[in-house]
């Protein structure tokens, strides 16, 4: 049984691994020429880093992230609302990481070819059709701009990891609408700056009507001046400007620095050190509503293509790597490929269909939206006078239980496949 991978992304190149740990073969088609490290910060929560660590990957990984301290919230005068400990400070036995997103598909990327060899990743090959039997599915691919066609790839099934402008779920559901826009727009950047609280802290302020930032150190070494690599969003209600999801679009200072100026605390000049950015870029959130089907025969979807989903909370990338990790195991499980398939698509689907819906309702920075609702987006004179701990518990507990990160869920999770 040979598995033929479409897209070597978090998603794609987490399944290589775990196929390979359990000795299937399988085969990486890229669209890409090269991988670029692409992307600025994303978080990578414990049930996730469980599986790469068992992957061997922890190590290189706390090389080259920050592992994430705590995750605070504060108005956006600056005032303190709450904060808990993440990762391994929390108690898990897995850390929570901040790192930057191409940084992160690069050592997959290096593991991949060490492990499985370099013919195993095969760029510059986009997929365009796939037609299958009951003896397998062949793949099409073409490559360049002028879509000069490709070998085409054999395979005993055929998993789509190709992100959130799926070729492969457009071919199994070719009414497949386009994205949902939520009505907030994300400006992302990366910026040099001085450590800040505990110089591992994700920190939210603010909120969407009026601006709301999430900002995380992603690097430390960067010790010749003292200085961290800190990711930074801004999230701003506005009307859907680009909404046709392309990760790379640059973004202007100009368009929601407004909603920043005015942030400018004791523990970080957030105004000052979004000014001084490397990078901006520009992304609609947008999502999709949830299939009822991913696996049609030999033929299904993975991570983003199966359930692209608004990127907060953490989970885009983590949702991707267990569904990978499910897909591995049903795959070598002694069923036949339909089977395997089928038998992943009811342990996943309705899972994240559940974080999709959350995402959009009730993700960990709830927390804020209550606040600014409950204060009328004025300073508060004590936090236990708008809202209680015990409603801060039931919010972040909420989000963790749906989305499969509750300490006890991850930590009863044997290490072993
Ligand atoms: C360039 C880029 C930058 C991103 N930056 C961020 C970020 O800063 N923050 C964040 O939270 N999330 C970001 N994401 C999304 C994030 O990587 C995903 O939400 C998450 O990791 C799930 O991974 P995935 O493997 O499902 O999809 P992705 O990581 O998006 O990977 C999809 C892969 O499929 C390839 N592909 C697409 N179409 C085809 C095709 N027809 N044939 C072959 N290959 C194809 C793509 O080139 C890509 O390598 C980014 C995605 C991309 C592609």
């Amino acid at each position: 049984m040979t598995i033929t991978i479409i897209g070597a992304g978090i998603g794609g190149l987490t399944l290589a691994l775990c196929l390979h740990e359990r000795n299937v073969p399988c085969r990486i088609y890229e669209a890409a020429p090269q991988v670029e490290a692409l992307g600025v910060g994303i978080n990578l929560l414990p049930h996730a880093t469980r599986i790469l660590s068992r992957l061997g990957l922890e190590k290189r990984l706390a090389e080259i992230s920050v592992e994430t301290q705590e995750l605070c919230f504060y108005n956006k005068y600056g005032q303190f609302i709450h904060s808990e400990l993440r990762g391994r400070f929390a108690g898990y036995d897995w850390p929570q990481y901040s790192i930057r997103r191409g940084t992160l598909q690069e050592v997959l990327c290096d593991a991949v070819r060490e492990r499985l060899g370099e013919d195993a990743l095969v760029l510059d090959h986009r997929f365009v059709h796939a037609e299958q039997d009951s003896k397998g599915v062949t793949a099409q691919f073409v490559s360049g701009e002028d879509e000069a066609p490709r070998h085409g790839a054999q395979g005993s099934a055929l998993v789509g990891c190709d992100g959130v402008h799926s070729a492969v779920r457009a071919l199994l559901h070719p009414g497949d609408g386009p994205f949902r826009y939520s009505g907030v727009t994300m400006w992302r950047g990366v910026t040099r700056w001085r450590p800040y609280l505990t110089g591992a802290s994700m920190t939210l302020v603010g909120w969407l009507a009026t601006g709301k930032m999430v900002i995380y150190p992603i690097r430390h070494d960067m010790a010749e001046d003292d200085c961290h690599m800190v990711n930074w969003l801004c999230e701003l209600e506005c009307p859907a400007r680009y909404p046709d999801g392309d990760w790379s679009r640059p973004g202007e200072l100009g368009d929601f620095i407004s909603a920043c100026e005015d942030m400018r605390f004791d523990w970080l000049d957030v105004a000052g050190m979004v000014k001084a950015a490397d990078l901006i870029l520009e992304y609609p959130m947008v999502d999709k509503d949830p299939l009822p089907r991913w696996s049609f025969g030999r033929i299904t979807l993975l991570g983003d293509a199966a359930h692209p989903m608004y990127p907060r909370g953490s989970n885009g990338a983590g949702q991707a790597i267990l569904d990978a990790d499910s897909l591995a195991t049903q795959l070598s499980s002694g069923a036949g490929p339909e089977e395997a398939l089928t038998a992943y698509e009811s342990a996943r689907l309705e899972t994240t269909s559940a974080v999709v819906l959350a995402n959009r309702t009730s993700p960990p920075d709830a927390i804020l939206r209550e606040v600014f609702e409950r204060t009328c987006d004025q300073p508060f004179t004590d936090i236990s006078d708008v809202i209680t701990p015990e409603e801060i518990a039931t919010l972040s507990e909420g989000y963790k239980r749906v989305a499969g990160f509750r300490k006890t869920d991850v930590n009863e999770k044997a290490a072993s496949t």
